[in-house]
C-alpha cells in the first residue's frame, strides 16, 4: 500500500515524536496491518527511558515500538496469499516474536530463542503507528468473541501463561505471585484455572490500590512488605504466610518483577520442594544471593521464564474462554497522539496504573 501514515518514533531517551512516515513495505512473506489496540509493555517503557537498549543492530533508534497488538488484515504478501491463508478485512492479533522455523533452537521449540527472529517494535518498526507489517508467520486470526482490546492482551498472556507452565503448579497448590502490575493479576487468575488452591499476591511502596484490584481479579490474600503504614502491611512475610497456610510455607512462588530483593524473597518463603519461577527482566549488574543449604535440603527449584515459546495456541483458547477478565486491567485508553504521555504515567504514576492500551483505530 502507497502512502504515509502517523507513527509515533522513537529516537532515544525520553524522546518521541509523532511523525508521518511511509507505509511500510509488504515483503512476499509479509501481512500489512491495520493498527487497532496496541497495550504498553514495561519493556516499553524501559526503552523510553533508555533503561534497555531496543533491538536493532545499533541497540538505538529511531524506531516505532508497540508489540501487544492487534488489527484488521489490509495488504497480503505472495506467500500467505498463495497459501491461501490472509485475506484483507482478517481481524487478527500479532504474535511479535517471530521466528524463521530453519535454525536449531527453532527446530527444538526454542522458537523464542530463534538465532534468526525478527520482532516488530523491538528489532523492527512496530504498533505505535496506523500500520505495522508482520511476517505471515507471527498472524493468527482472532476468534469472532475477542475484541480487538482484549486481543491485545494476547502477547502478555502468552508470557504469564508461559511462566505458569514452568511454575507446574498441582491442584490445590498455595502459590504466591511477586508484584501487582498487569502481569501479577493475569497470573493469579489464570493460575486459579490451572488448580492453584489459594494464591497470595505480593506489593511493596505504593501497590495497596493494585493489591486491592488483585483482590478482586481472585488473590485470597494480599501483603504489603514495604509500607509500614499500609493496613496490608507484614514486616515477617515468612510467617504471615505460614499463618494463612496451615504452618506451611508456598509450595510455588512466581516474580514478574523485576526487583531481585523480590525474587530473593520469593525463594526465602517457598517450602520444601518448591519451585520459583524468575520472571521479571532484571537490571544489567543483578546477582541472586540465595542461602546454599536450605535450598538444597529443602529440595528447592529455580526456573527462569523468558517469553512465550509455543505459548500462543493456549492463550487466544484461554481468552476467548475467557480464563481471563482484562476490563478491570485497562486503567486508561489514549490515543496514538498520546504515547508518550501514556508512557510517563505508567512511570510517574504506577501505583494507580495496570495497563493503557493505545487505541490506534477503531
Ligand atoms: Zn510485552
Ligand atoms: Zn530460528
Amino acid at each position: 500500500m502507497k502512502g504515509t501514515m502517523k507513527a509515533q518514533v522513537f529516537y532515544e531517551a525520553e524522546k518521541m515524536k509523532m511523525e508521518e512516515i511511509p507505509i511500510p513495505e509488504v515483503t512476499d512473506i509479509d501481512v500489512l496491518v491495520k493498527v487497532k489496540n496496541c497495550g504498553i509493555c514495561g519493556s516499553d517503557i524501559s526503552y523510553y527511558y533508555g533503561l534497555s537498549p531496543v533491538g536493532t543492530a545499533s541497540g538505538k533508534g529511531p524506531i516505532v515500538l508497540g508489540h501487544e497488538f492487534t488489527g484488521e488484515v489490509v495488504e497480503v504478501g505472495k506467500v500467505p496469499e498463495m497459501l491461501g491463508l490472509f485475506a484483507p478485512g482478517d481481524r487478527v492479533v500479532v504474535n511479535p516474536v517471530q521466528n524463521c522455523n530453519a535454525c536449531i533452537p527453532c527446530a527444538k521449540g526454542e522458537t523464542h530463542l530463534c538465532e534468526n527472529s525478527n520482532v516488530p517494535g523491538v528489532s523492527t518498526d512496530g504498533a505505535f503507528a496506523e500500520y505495522c507489517v508482520s511476517r505471515y508467520t507471527g498472524l493468527f486470526k482472532l476468534p469472532e468473541a475477542v475484541s480487538y482490546a482484549a486481543g491485545a492482551f494476547t502477547e502478555p498472556l502468552a508470557c504469564a501463561f508461559n511462566g505458569l507452565r514452568k511454575l507446574n503448579i498441582q491442584p490445590g497448590d498455595f502459590v504466591a505471585v511477586f508484584g501487582p502490575g498487569s502481569m501479577g493479576m493475569m497470573m493469579t487468575q489464570l493460575a486459579k484455572r490451572m488448580g492453584a488452591g489459594r494464591i497470595v499476591l505480593i506489593g511493596a511502596k505504593n501497590d495497596d490500590w493494585r493489591l486491592e484490584q488483585g483482590k478482586k481479579v481472585g488473590a485470597d490474600f494480599i501483603f504489603n512488605i514495604s509500607e509500614k503504614n499500609s493496613r496490608y502491611y507484614t514486616d515477617n512475610l515468612e510467617k504471615s504466610i505460614r499463618d494463612v497456610n496451615a504452618g506451611r510455607l508456598a509450595d510455588r512462588a512466581i516474580v514478574p518483577t523485576s526487583s531481585n530483593a523480590a525474587f530473593e524473597q520469593a525463594v526465602s518463603i517457598s517450602g520444601n520442594c518448591g519451585i520459583i519461577v524468575h520472571y521479571g527482566l532484571p537490571n544489567e549488574d543483578d546477582v541472586f544471593k540465595i542461602p546454599a543449604l536450605s535450598f538444597h535440603t529443602m529440595d528447592k527449584e529455580i526456573r527462569s521464564a523468558w517469553l512465550a515459546p509455543l505459548s500462543w495456541a493456549q492463550t487466544i483458547r484461554s481468552i476467548e474462554n475467557e480464563l481471563v477478565k482484562f476490563d478491570s486491567l485497562v486503567t486508561g485508553t489514549y490515543p496514538l497522539e498520546k504515547t508518550e504521555e501514556a508512557i510517563r504515567l505508567l512511570r510517574t504514576d504506577p501505583g494507580q496504573q495496570i495497563k493503557i492500551q493505545i487505541e490506534v483505530s477503531k
